[in-house]
């Protein structure tokens, strides 16, 4: 086996019959040598004009891929296994479980949502501007979050564990096999539905059990251990062991940790807007006008600017998108992004947020380890006063917004339920607003043309991360008061997207099957 680095243009990358004339002038040889790519990158900065840089394992005509056949994953058989309660369904709670069954024991998921299915329907609702189920939306139901999300897998916290075992997870559950080698690995929101419900199958068909419907809303603590957890649809269901899974768009359930007294801490955390671009503006900017262009996947950016001493960002990048209404209650307006697989609209989105601190956060003072939900919560409820008071959400030309005026039209966008113009710099909180209307002019100096009135920034993106972490043990992974109770993902305040949630319920469960 020869491990080889190619530079290609994009037509090479991208026509499968001039890929193979390439490995078979590389390998030399008439017939074309069995070759698995290893990774792949966009260099959309060389002098020769964009290439795609591909490392390849070439093998020897009487060369196998040992890679080929293997069987990555053993779900064993758990329908006599310890059970282990799992709440929330999201990435985190979906991998603890998958791990949990590789470890023998047996997952129960209690999951306030509904199915996949169902959801789509809510979801649909929403989308027509119908109305907002508070338990069945593109935060809660079956894969949690991540189910609708644009299902970009690349994290920055590797050291936390093996995220190619996650993509591979992935991949073995139905996603195609370019996240495996991709830098930037994308599924894309029409493939995710099909990949959690295959999980699903993998669970229960393993002996896991799921409870849709099944909101927790109590925990039974008996010195210093959990006991039990309830749910109006079960009861109270006798246990040891919970993986707390619930991701940070369930606020009730933030309000009743901390009633019942468990230790929360509040963290930073961002807000900020979302701005969408056409994206063939976006593709020129980025690929300058490369020939080979209309070979090149939707471009992507990412920026990054000081403004007042704090960071302001891009965020979740979705070319060729759209905007999604995802709140999870409807007394608040909370804008996101997403795209498919194909990523092929004629629209560019992407959060653009800033830093939120402790000393920003002094009018919430009195709410404790909750200050930042808090102000989360009435910054969202803002959103949603000044959007028309449903899921139509506030928005302004991106000129309007950096020049501090209110728009009297907008773009052609791509959000839904509509979008209605509203002056954003006057009522996001001044420290957000002044931040970002500066970052936004410093984006413009580094990638000319990004500052257009043809862009639209919507509020707000504000679920980026979590404002509360639930505390837990750095060695355990338990409550630092309760043990047996695992604080796991997004929502407990130790990871942040899809694969460092997954990640983190991966290796709760490693801790769980080592007691
Ligand atoms: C539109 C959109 C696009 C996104 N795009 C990306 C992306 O491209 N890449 C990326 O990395 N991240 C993306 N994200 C973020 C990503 O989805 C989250 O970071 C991730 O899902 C967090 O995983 P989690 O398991 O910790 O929590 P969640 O996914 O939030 O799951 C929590 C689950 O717990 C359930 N639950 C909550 N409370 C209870 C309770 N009391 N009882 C029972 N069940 C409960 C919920 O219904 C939910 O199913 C996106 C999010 C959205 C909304």
């Amino acid at each position: 086996m020869r491990i080889l680095d190619f530079s290609l243009s994009p037509q090479e990358a991208a026509d499968p019959g001039l890929w193979q004339q390439v490995l078979r002038r590389a390998a030399q040889t008439a017939e074309t040598p069995c070759a698995r790519i290893l990774r792949e990158s966009i260099d959309a900065r060389s002098r020769q004009g964009v290439r795609i840089l591909r490392t390849v394992a070439v093998f020897a005509p009487d060369e196998q891929d040992p890679a080929a056949g293997q069987e990555p994953f053993r779900y064993q058989d758990v329908h006599a296994g310890r059970p282990v309660v799992v709440v929330g369904s999201g990435p985190a709670g979906l991998f603890a479980s998958l791990r949990l069954i590789e470890h023998g024991l047996r997952p129960v998921i209690l999951e306030r949502g509904k199915e996949v299915g169902e959801r789509k329907k809510d979801i649909a609702t929403l989308s027509r501007g119908l109305g907002l189920n508070a338990e069945s939306n593109y935060c809660f139901g079956w894969g949690g979050a991540g189910t609708f999300s644009d299902g970009k897998l690349f994290t920055r916290s590797s050291k936390r564990g093996d995220t190619g075992r996650i993509l591979a997870r992935f991949h073995f559950h139905g996603a195609d096999e370019k996240i495996l080698y991709q830098a930037h690995p994308h599924i894309g929101s029409d493939k995710l539905p099909d990949i959690v419900r295959h999980m699903y199958a993998t669970i229960t068909g393993c002996g896991g059990e799921v409870i849709f419907g099944a909101k927790v809303t109590d925990l039974r603590i008996a010195d210093g251990k959990i006991q039990g957890v309830f749910t109006e649809k079960t009861g109270w269901i006798t246990t040891d062991t919970v993986v707390w899974a619930t991701g940070h768009s369930a606020h009730d359930t933030y309000d009743m940790l901390h009633r019942k007294g468990l230790a929360l801490a509040c963290k930073p955390f961002a807000m900020g807007v979302r701005v969408e671009h056409p994206q063939d503006l976006i593709d020129e900017i980025q690929y300058h006008r490369d020939p080979g262009m209309a070979w090149l996947p939707a471009a992507t950016y990412a920026l990054t600017a000081q403004a007042g001493g704090r960071g302001v960002y891009s965020f979740c990048m979705c070319p060729g998108g759209f905007m999604v209404a995802a709140a999870s209650s409807p007394e608040g307006q909370v804008v996101n992004g997403m795209s498919s697989s194909r990523r092929h609209t004629p629209y560019a989105n992407a959060g653009i947020i800033t830093e939120v601190r402790e000393e920003d956060l002094k009018d919430f003072a009195a709410e404790g380890p909750l200050a930042g939900l808090r102000y989360q919560q009435a910054v969202e409820h803002l959103a949603m006063l000044n959007g028309g008071g449903g899921q139509t959400a506030p928005a302004a030309r991106l000129t309007d917004f950096v020049a501090g005026r209110l728009s009297g039209s907008l773009p052609e966008n791509s959000y839904m339920p509509g979008l209605i113009p509203s002056p954003l710099h006057f009522w996001l909180p001044e420290e957000v607003s002044v931040r970002l209307r500066e970052g936004f002019r410093e984006f413009d100096r580094k990638m000319h043309g990004f500052l257009t009135r043809e862009a639209v920034v919507v509020g707000v993106e504000s679920r980026s991360s979590s404002p509360v972490r639930i505390l837990r043990e750095a060695d355990s992974l338990q409550h630092v008061q309760v043990s047996g109770l695992y604080p796991c993902g997004e929502g407990a305040g130790y990871a942040g997207g899809i694969t460092s949630s997954a990640m983190d319920g991966v290796n709760v469960a490693d801790r769980i099957a080592a007691i």
